[in-house]
């Protein structure tokens, strides 16, 4: 686990390419470690034979499994120049963060949004809007980040994996997540377009 810690670490302080170079690699290594046999039949996997194709073949049933990355999506919820912040157990350090959680099959990413959002804080939001999105080799994730406004409902933990929420001010934010996540960089954006100080921002 350290050297997956050590990992995270220096992912964070990456710029954009040296972060998509890692990312493949972790990623591919992982797929490669998890593909060794098939998920069909339990049978060796290798390689496929054409060198084309980025893939592992199973050697008795043909099966072909291709690199898996699972989206996630991440919300900025804002409300009266406030912003939604959360604890979260699954969340390391003591730093308040965004609405997050991974896509359930069969569901777009609008409808993910909406949903993670319902769960975690018992709130609405509409006029979603795409931000950005940030691969993540934790262990093949891709986090896909949209902003959304507060539409209706009172603003309520889910009390198991959401400890604390509220609604900050640029001006009396919390501890926030570090630089090199795709939260902190929403959270930024955000931040540059309210007006007046910047406050008290304490970044670990
Ligand atoms: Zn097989």
């Amino acid at each position: 686990m350290t050297a997956e810690k050590d990992f995270a670490a220096a992912f964070r302080e990456m710029g954009p390419a040296e972060m998509r170079e890692a990312s493949r690699a972790a990623e591919l290594a992982e797929w490669r470690r998890t593909n060794r046999h098939c998920g069909c039949c339990g049978a060796a996997m290798s390689q496929h034979p054409d060198p084309d194709e980025r893939a592992m073949r199973c050697t008795a049933c043909g099966y072909t499994a291709y690199p898996g990355i699972a989206p996630a999506v991440i919300a900025l919820v804002e409300k009266d120049g406030e912003v939604l912040l959360q604890r979260n157990t699954h969340y390391k350090g003591r730093a308040w963060t965004l609405v997050a959680g991974f896509v359930d099959p069969g569901e777009n990413l609008e409808d993910a949004v909406r949903r993670e959002i319902r769960e975690e804080a018992s709130i609405e939001v509409s006029d979603l809007r795409y931000f950005g999105s940030q691969t993540w080799p934790f262990p093949s994730n891709i986090m896909i980040g949209f902003r959304a406004k507060y539409a209706s409902g009172e603003l309520k933990p889910d009390g198991g994996e959401v400890t604390a929420s509220g609604w900050f001010g640029r001006d009396r934010l919390p501890e926030i997540p570090r630089r090199g996540s795709i939260a902190r960089a929403m959270l930024d954006a955000w931040m540059s377009e309210q007006g007046g100080a910047a406050g008290r921002i304490m970044v670990k």
